[in-house]
């Protein structure tokens, strides 16, 4: 398939994009969060060559992106008030909701679940495209399955060229890692997936949230995350990579450093950045350690050059866990597959 790259705005391929999602095909599409891969919400076809396209395993449910709140009715019968609130504060943004879906709604799009997950993206692009493919766009991110979700159109050209009939080009997304989930189908409001928008920005409007547990470890025996996603070893480099914590991290890793054979790596800040030898291995800083939502912006891109790189061995710093800071941290530490040494 001939994938066609359209650089925005570009309003006539802006339409174009908008009928080939209503005809059935796929476009990739920036967000405030990460570049998405779109299908038409309602055709189960769609959402399954979305999955094809990505090798994604297909129980694994797709949120439903939407550009108005007028478009929740076709979606869910039974919209808790803790919606309306949310997206008060929220939406357009990044944070997801699952709430009971409408039969109406395909499973091949919720993967078999009864519930459904659906978004306001907060971009001027992505909202265009949701109005003239219809009102529903179905999808995750636009990444292979198992690769860093792309923040740049150049990602998924990478990823998925020849697999998907268009990418829109909007630049550098805005945020970098993906949306907060909230599952409101419960007694209590929880978190599946840690984002942008963080528990204590949420409990402002709503009172307690919980954490679902899945989220603090790697997939244990009898803990079933609730995001089914959550599950698969996501936002994985091709280099086996840890995260070394503590006051002696740096000590450590330019101990390891001096032993190793392989091309490594260091994911590190700007302040510790010329602690590293730079003949040793690639040294990648996040940026500052005051400005947690850049190294989670930066840290899905720098994943990927250390991929073109070929590095096969990657130390990372931690980074503090305040703010946008656990949503990056929660992505580490998947990419890391919970590997951490306290040094
Ligand atoms: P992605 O957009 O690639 O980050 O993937 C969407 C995420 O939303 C995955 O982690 C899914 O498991 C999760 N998700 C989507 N729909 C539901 C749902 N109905 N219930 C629980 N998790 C969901
Ligand atoms: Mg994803």
């Amino acid at each position: 398939m001939d994938t066609k790259f359209i650089k925005l705005p570009d309003p006539e391929g802006m339409r174009m994009a908008g009928r080939v999602i209503r005809e059935g095909g796929l476009v990739a599409f920036p967000t405030e969060t990460v570049y998405g891969l779109g299908g038409d919400a309602f055709d189960p076809e769609a959402s399954a060559k979305i999955y094809a396209a990505k090798g994604r395993p297909s129980d694994n449910p797709l949120i439903v992106h939407i550009a108005d709140m007028e478009s929740l009715e076709r979606l869910s019968s039974e919209i808790p008030e803790q919606l309306y609130a949310l997206a008060d504060s929220f939406w357009p943004g990044p944070l997801t909701m699952i709430v009971k879906k409408r039969p109406e709604v395909p499973d091949r799009t919720t993967g078999g679940l009864d519930t459904v997950a659906i978004r306001m993206p907060d971009h001027p692009a992505a909202l265009e495209l949701i109005r003239e493919a219809g009102g529903y766009i179905a999808a995750p991110s636009a990444n292979a399955s198992g690769r860093p979700s792309p923040t740049l159109a150049s990602h998924v050209l990478e990823d998925l060229g020849g697999r998907i009939e268009v990418i829109l080009d909007g630049g550098e997304v805005g945020i970098g890692v993906e949306s907060t989930i909230v599952d409101l189908t419960g007694e209590k409001i929880q978190i599946l997936r840690p984002g942008y928008v963080t528990a204590q920005m949420l409990e402002r409007v709503v009172g307690h949230v919980e954490l679902d547990p899945a989220i603090a470890g790697p997939p244990a025996a009898g803990v079933r995350p609730k995001a089914p996603g959550m599950m698969y070893r996501h936002y994985a480099p091709k280099g086996d990579m840890m995260i070394v914590r503590g006051e002696g991290a740096a000590d450590y890793i330019c101990q390891k450093l001096g032993e190793c054979s392989g091309k490594a790596a260091v994911l590190c800040c700007d302040e510790s950045r010329d602690r590293y030898p730079a003949e040793k291995a690639v040294i990648k800083s996040l940026g500052s350690l005051q400005r947690p939502e850049e190294a989670a912006l930066k840290l899905y891109r720098v994943l990927r050059e250390l991929d073109s790189e070929g590095v096969s061995l990657i130390y990372s710093e931690s980074f503090p866990d305040t703010g946008i800071g656990e949503a990056l941290m929660n992505r580490m530490m998947k990419a890391a597959g919970y590997k951490v040494i306290e040094a």
